[in-house]
């Protein structure tokens, strides 16, 4: 939305704009939802395996299996690790309320571990502290669109033979880079990597979809059973499974879109860079760091702000028009769903600091600078009334 039309100030910065994405590249998507529609295979149709290919190839894995949505994603890699009821998975107690969820409702204990002040991710030594003689996987977050720390992590699982899935719902595309030089993106790391296709997702649908990734062949073929009813072949079950596809839809959309993920995520990094020009020196506020050893996505520009003012300044952006999120609010160690559930690590006081103060900003491919510089410019305002 043009912040000046007509000379008076319009006050409307979106933390997204969906509509403008799509306006770019209507033609591409009218001319694959039309193939889909024309040829009714909406269930498992070509478009699905012609999509997951591809993004088994742009993220450099094996194989990629389609699913309903992220979630499930989680919940079939987690199935496929052929766990027992009561073994125990580490997750970061600040995320989404999805990466913890899984793990408590196939009957597995989630522990809940701190992450860093600075990247949000969690670390090696909080995971290394939580692990008991029950523990089985670790389910690094890869939060905002930079990764966590990953060498360390896969140092640990390997010691202590645990398996890793990466959610990587937030930063599809991010590389991490190890000590030798090598480089990986994000969910190709673990045993399985998982990821979300929810619309706000930097690589979104039109609906909900999630996908798999895995090098590991004998993994690909136990998830994609799970997620297809535990069927080795029609009508013979194997395993207990679930229902859980990508519709033919939304993957025919999803190969149109990415052909445009490293165009998004470039645009979300020259943001990003106008952003942290505009906000480093602003007192009270602190600008997302970059860890040396990943790329970063911007699936969130996320500032933090200091003194309690965190609700003052969404108060006032909001007052003038500019949209903002608190990801995320409440930490998973009181969330009461987990309550008598879960297990939480020593000192989860990170964790419970960031969620009274994080603050998300507008951020999008599309986003113009003029629509940075209004925001950049209001947050400079209240900051020097109450910073
Ligand atoms: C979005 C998200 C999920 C879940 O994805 P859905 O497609 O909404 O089920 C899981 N973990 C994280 C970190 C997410 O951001």
């Amino acid at each position: 939305m043009d912040i000046r039309q007509q000379g008076r100030p319009v006050t409307q910065v979106p933390m997204l704009d969906l509509k403008r994405q799509h306006a770019r590249i209507k033609a591409s998507l009218d001319a694959a939802i039309a193939e889909v529609m024309d040829s009714c295979k909406f269930i498992n149709g070509p478009q699905v395996k012609l999509f997951t290919s591809r993004l088994a190839e742009y993220a450099g894995a094996k194989h990629a299996i389609g699913t309903a949505n992220g979630t499930d994603a989680l919940q079939i890699a987690l199935m496929s690790l052929n766990l027992n009821p009561g073994d125990e998975v580490i997750v970061p107690a600040f995320t989404y309320v999805a990466s913890a969820e899984v793990i408590a409702l196939l009957h597995l204990v989630p522990v809940m571990v701190d992450v860093d002040y600075d990247s949000f991710n969690t670390t090696a030594a909080n995971i290394e502290r939580a692990i008991t003689r029950k523990t089985r996987a670790i389910i690094p977050v890869h939060l905002f669109g930079q990764s966590c720390p990953m060498e360390g992590i896969i140092d640990i699982a390997r010691e202590h033979h645990l398996h890793i899935i990466e959610d990587n719902a937030q930063s599809i595309g991010t590389r991490y880079t190890f000590s030798d030089g090598t480089v990986k993106q994000t969910g190709t790391m673990g045993t399985f990597g998982c990821t979300s296709f929810f619309p706000t997702k930097n690589l979104g649908c039109m609906g909900d979809g999630g996908a798999i990734i895995t090098d590991d062949d004998n993994m690909a073929a136990r998830a994609q059973m799970i997620a297809s009813h535990g069927q080795s072949s029609k009508y013979h079950h194997e395993i207990i499974g679930c229902n859980s596809r990508l519709d033919t839809l939304q993957a025919a959309i999803l190969s149109v879109k990415l052909d445009m993920l490293d165009t998004y995520i470039y645009s979300r990094q020259r943001a990003a860079a106008t952003y942290d020009a505009g906000l480093r020196d602003v007192p009270g506020i602190a600008i997302p760091q970059r860890m040396k050893y990943s790329t970063h996505v911007f699936h969130q520009y996320t500032i933090k702000v200091a003194s309690g003012k965190r609700d003052g300044l969404q108060q006032y952006l909001s007052d003038n028009g500019i949209q903002s999120m608190v990801y995320y609010p409440c930490p998973l160690q009181r969330q009461q769903a987990f309550r008598g559930i879960a297990r939480y690590g020593d000192n989860l006081d990170v964790s419970e600091c960031l969620c009274r103060e994080v603050l998300s900003i507008p951020m999008h491919p599309e986003l113009t600078a003029d629509e940075q510089q209004y925001v950049i410019d209001k947050i400079k305002e209240y900051a020097s009334q109450h910073l």
